[in-house]
């Protein structure tokens, strides 16, 4: 059963001398209730976009997404304003994310004070009770951001997204920022608190060591569309797609299993820009398999083993 439906998004942003660059394009997808989707690739792939597209911070150009089969564009504004809230995000940097201004119980009280869900003594019992669920003291409520760590700013930031009970969190790499040592600290509360509040996740990172751990299925991203969706063992396991491949092939140890392929596979180059991208799979100039078709058509996509789809002319 799905949480979110995304069909068919594009979020495609107008620069200067009709520049447009497709940082979304074209990406269906299903939530599934309860599950972590882990989504990587470089940056640029526009995941974050699609990420801030889905909790409504930015609009989509093209397409839909539905929350529990409603359509969110469709909403209307008061509608809309409730879908949101359940629909909440956890950012990448704390640091920048926190206002260095407000105090730790204000910035977490944010969404309970813009929808109004509470005020005077239940609202710093709220505070309080987040605080402690994410591991801090509730006295930290009365401090500034810039006392506490960067690891304690991620959890600042998860009491934030918590306060306002959402359904659905995108976490943009919550852990990218953080410590070795600090990471599977911020993974863990992310894994309990799902499960006690019964959470979806959508977590994004840039590569597949991040997301190995919490993820029960796995998306990856190339230039604004979806090359590789499977669940997280069989993408490790028999990952389809070269450039998957290749993002397997980085992680130190991780592959001994790696079919025909023990050599790490070097990308060669940048991924072109999203402004002009190439025709065809959009991967191909870095491809280490491409074929003649591959310049010419986008490959549809296809549904190789059952829940395992690939977009690659290798599987047409
Ligand atoms: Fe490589 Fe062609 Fe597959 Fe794209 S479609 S990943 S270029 S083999
Ligand atoms: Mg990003």
């Amino acid at each position: 059963e799905s949480i979110i439906e995304i069909r068919n998004v594009k979020k495609h942003f107008h620069g200067p001398s009709n520049l447009t660059v497709k940082s979304v394009d074209g990406i269906s997808l299903n939530i599934r209730r309860g599950e972590t989707l882990g989504l990587v690739g470089e940056s640029g792939s526009g995941k974050s976009t699609l990420g801030r597209t889905i909790v409504g911070l930015l609009k989509a150009t093209e397409g839909q997404i539905l929350f529990n089969g409603q359509d969110i564009g469709q909403a209307k504004p008061r509608e809309k304003r409730e879908l949101n809230r359940h629909l909440q995000m956890i950012f990448q940097d704390p640091h920048a994310s926190l206002n260095p201004r407000l105090r730790i119980g204000d910035i977490i009280a944010e969404g309970l004070d813009a929808y109004k869900l509470a005020r005077g003594a239940a609202r710093k019992d709220i505070i309080a009770d987040l605080l402690l669920r994410v591991g801090l003291h509730p006295d930290h409520a009365h401090r500034f951001p810039h006392e506490f760590s960067g690891g304690q700013r991620q959890r600042i930031g998860i009491a934030r997204a918590l306060a306002v009970k959402p359904r659905f969190i995108v976490a943009d790499e919550p852990i990218s920022a953080l410590d070795v040592s600090i990471q599977a600290q911020i993974v863990n509360l992310l894994k309990d608190l799902q499960r006690e509040e019964e959470l979806t996740y959508l977590f994004i990172a840039h590569d597949l060591a991040m997301v190995k751990h919490i993820s029960d299925r796995i998306g990856v991203m190339y230039l604004g569309k979806m090359m590789e969706l499977s669940g997280r063992d069989d993408l490790f396991a028999n990952p389809l797609h070269p450039y998957t491949q290749a993002l397997l092939s980085a992680i130190p140890a991780a592959h001994p299993r790696l079919k025909g392929q023990r050599e790490r596979i070097r990308l060669q180059g940048n991924p072109p820009s999203p402004i002009h991208p190439p025709a065809g799979c959009p991967f191909h100039q870095r491809c280490f398999a491409a074929m003649d078709v591959c310049a010419n058509r986008m490959p549809a996509g296809r549904e190789v083993e059952t829940g395992h789809w690939v977009a690659c002319h290798l599987y047409e």
